[in-house]
């Protein structure tokens, strides 16, 4: 009898989320397809893998193709250079080779997650800079200077479209450049409640671009995906076990919008594995990491 009640209960449990599902616009996984074109925006090297680990995985595994564009190199983290590095005092050569560290994990984690080195794009813009770039839209913006790393643009071999500054408006025509390069569509970007300041940029910037190609090209109108990293201390305050289950936070404000992705064994394995390339990182917030590495990913459709 308690076989049969455990039984029923264990059905029960595993009927609700396909329920709870059938609610929402629509599963993740139905709109993946081998037609998938997926451009992923990470502020930093680690957000990507993760956010969006598991769904990239799957693209991939569908047959469609995946690109992954770093906005920063991750070079404007004082603490984590003098903690990574035992430098008291670093200076900009410092923190533009732990920028370099960075990109090269993010080489080896995405490698881990099966896509190409060549799929993935550093636009290299200033890491912790991103929210001063979008003080003056519109006008002629003098270049930003990286209190780090002292540079006022991107390095020689990241520019995408040539004489591109430390600016709002550079960093705009860098990202239509790699829009209108792969034509994605489906991206997958931090979002504006995102309370790192570079995330929710992230997301400003990638709009702005979005919509200036729009008017041109109408057709133009991938499926947009948010991804959710910093949130009071979410997803911390659920517990950091790999393999449990990542609910939204409790005081969101779109709590009921998030959708999720369920990941099989081997992809939380790889996604887990991914995040530790990220040794820099998993240094000074390793169990913060790896509390992202659970059974499942959330997405939330961006309305355009
Ligand atoms: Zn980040």
């Amino acid at each position: 009898m308690l076989q049969v009640l455990f039984m029923l209960l264990f059905a029960f449990v595993t009927l609700a989320p396909a329920g709870a599902l059938a609610e929402k616009p629509g599963s993740i996984e139905s709109l993946i397809s081998k037609e998938t074109r997926l451009m992923v925006f990470s502020p930093h090297p680690d957000d990507e893998s993760l956010g969006a680990a598991g769904l990239i995985q799957r693209v991939i595994k569908t047959g469609g193709s995946v690109k992954v564009v770093f906005m920063t190199n991750g070079d404007g983290f004082p603490e984590a250079v003098e903690m990574g590095d035992h430098i008291s005092n670093p200076s900009a050569r410092d923190f533009r080779e732990y920028g370099q560290d960075r990109m090269e994990e993010s080489l080896r984690a995405l490698t881990t997650l099966g896509m190409k080195e060549s799929d993935v794009i550093f636009l290299s813009f200033p890491d912790g800079g991103l929210s001063a770039l979008r003080s003056k839209p519109g006008g002629k913006q003098k270049a930003y200077t990286s209190p780090t790393t002292g540079e006022n643009r991107p390095s020689a071999l990241a520019v995408v479209v040539p004489q591109t500054g430390y600016t709002g408006e550079g960093l705009q025509l860098e990202i239509e450049r790699v829009l209108s390069d792969f034509r994605p569509n489906m991206l997958a970007t931090t979002g504006p409640e995102d309370t790192h300041p570079d995330h929710a940029s992230t997301h400003f910037f990638v709009k702005q671009a979005w919509k200036h190609l729009h008017k041109e090209h109408p057709e133009f109108k991938p499926t947009w995906l948010i991804y959710l990293i910093h949130y009071g201390q979410w997803p911390m305050a659920q517990g950091s076990g790999t393999w449990s289950k990542l609910d939204p936070p409790e005081d969101h404000p779109h709590k009921e919008k998030w959708i999720p992705l369920v990941l099989t064994p081997g992809e939380v394995a790889a996604k887990r594995k991914a995040l530790l390339e990220y040794q820099t990182q998993m240094i000074v917030m390793g169990r913060y990491l790896l509390s992202f590495a659970r059974s499942n990913e959330l997405f939330r459709l961006d309305n355009q």
